[in-house]
């Protein structure tokens, strides 16, 4: 029998904020947080998603659920149990959504019969724990199916999809084939961005765009310093002997040490503390495309031999994210591209699998790497809305994006980033990551404004204000 699993996570006081917000926009959020209480009293605020670790929903959930414990309302995170073969045909959906065929395997009766065998397990447990009047906000295609049980069962029911493409094709027809029948059970659907609402959705959509936690292990300022010694640490730059000590604040306040070492592919040595360098912190997904970032960043360095940078791509531990099958076959895919590089490519390029077994130390990690880097770049050839680079942007860093899904809502370009109109040009890629590499000046005027554009509209704050829409929706 398969059960979801609760995540239980800490209240987070809103009071983090009344220093990072304005007058007017503190009080905003104490009317909103009120409103919420109000709306909620008695009641619970479930979140239903498929993965405790791994992935944007993953990073994003557990602390809205923290704030909304803050503001005193009952928030829960539950997560889905499923098969290898659930998650299989999930992934598909996910594929499909972003209008590719993942690997082309189909999304027939046969596949919708196990999918909902899953999720008929997990629906005893989820029955018992969820009341009439409780919100459940379930989260992408892994949830979509528990909508019509939960409805029955009197829960006011929202489905949120991450993902989605811009131009719908015939993989999105499939998907939304598949997912629109249970959905009609739900009294409304969420999307980052409006060109993702289906039609069959239309009559109760609601855009909400999704948020970092500025004050989040992963998002919290480091010293350049200390940044660096926690990327020695991990094995991704060369140490030095004056380095501090790599200390991060956990989320209880209390200081720890980075201990451990990334899995990391690279030839010879670690790059120096001062070679500038050109990141991406991604899933190992097609989607994401690291074998462009690797064949752009070739291109670049066959271009300009004598340009000063190494790339760094970096993903979790291949098996640590339960609901994503494809990864290590994404990860073997890039190393066989990477040893196909010639030596002076494959000397400046290091694939680094970071240690997920303790989600702060990865936190801190990713945080290092992001506050490290010259040009953090997320070259996804889809993407729903790309936290990666929400992060990158508030540690003020010059970012280079595709210009496909939910990152064209975040990098306004040649104002607070770069986006590369064609994500399938290495090229583009390749001279984009040149010209900030090249005029650091600019490189750092552009970070300044990406990190004005985060506190403006991409926190959790700003999220909270978005959910208490939600539920006052939920009510009409
Ligand atoms: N991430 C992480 N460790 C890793 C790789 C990714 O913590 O090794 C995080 C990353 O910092 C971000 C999230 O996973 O918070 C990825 O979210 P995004 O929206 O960019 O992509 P998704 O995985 O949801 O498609």
């Amino acid at each position: 029998m398969l059960k979801p699993f609760e995540v239980h996570v800490q209240a987070e006081p809103l009071t983090h904020f009344e220093s990072e917000l304005d007058a007017a926009a503190w009080s905003v959020l104490q009317e909103e947080a009120a409103k919420a209480r109000a709306l909620m009293a008695g009641l619970a605020f479930w979140n239903v998603s498929s993965t405790a670790q791994g992935g944007g929903v993953a990073e994003m959930v557990p602390r809205l659920v923290a704030y909304a414990r803050g503001a005193g309302v009952d928030a829960r995170w539950l997560v889905l149990s499923g098969t290898p073969e659930f998650f299989h045909i999930t992934k598909r959906l996910h594929h499909a959504l972003h209008g590719s065929s993942g690997d082309g395997s189909p999304l027939g009766a046969a596949e919708h019969a196990r999918y909902d065998e899953v999720l008929r397990d997990n629906l005893e447990e989820l029955l018992v724990l969820v009341r009439p009047g409780d919100v459940v906000l379930l989260h992408d295609p892994q949830t979509a199916g528990l909508a019509p049980a939960l409805a029955a069962a009197g829960a006011r029911v929202a489905w949120r999809c991450h993902v989605g493409r811009d131009t719908p094709n015939a993989e999105v027809a499939r998907a939304w084939e598949f997912l629109a029948p249970g959905l009609t059970a739900a009294r409304l659907t969420v999307f980052s961005r409006a060109a993702y609402v289906p039609p069959q959705c239309a009559d109760r959509a609601l855009v909400i765009q999704p948020s970092i936690d500025i004050f989040a292990v992963k998002n919290r300022p480091l010293s350049p310093e200390v940044a660096r010694a926690i990327l020695a640490r991990t094995g991704l730059l060369r140490g030095t002997p004056d380095a501090p000590e790599p200390v991060f604040t956990r989320s209880d306040g209390v200081p720890a040490r980075v201990s451990r070492g990334a899995d990391i592919v690279r030839l010879g040595a670690e790059p120096e503390p001062d070679s500038p360098l050109v990141v991406q912190v991604s899933r190992w997904d097609p989607l994401k495309d690291p074998a462009g970032v690797l064949n752009g960043f070739a291109l670049l360095l066959r271009q300009s031999p004598d340009l000063r940078a190494e790339l760094v791509l970096a993903g979790p531990a291949v098996t640590s994210v339960a609901d994503d099958p494809e990864a290590a076959a994404t990860l073997q895919d890039v190393i066989s591209l990477w040893r196909q590089q010639p030596h002076f490519v494959r000397r400046r390029v290091h694939l680094a699998c970071l240690p997920m077994s303790d989600l702060e130390e990865n936190a801190a990690i990713v945080n290092a790497l992001q506050r490290h880097a010259a040009v953090v770049v997320q070259k996804s050839l889809q993407e729903g809305f790309g936290l990666t680079i929400t992060e990158a942007m508030w540690k003020g860093r010059p970012v280079v994006a595709s210009a496909v899904g939910g990152l064209q809502d975040q990098v306004v370009h040649g104002v607070n980033g770069l986006l590369v109109r064609d994500p399938g040009d290495p090229a583009e890629f390749a001279s984009t990551v040149r010209s900030l590499l090249e005029n650091p000046e600019r490189a750092a005027q552009l970070g300044t404004r990406a990190q004005e554009h985060v506190r403006a509209h991409f926190t959790a704050a700003r999220h909270l204000a978005d959910f208490v829409r939600l539920i006052e929706r939920l009510d009409t």
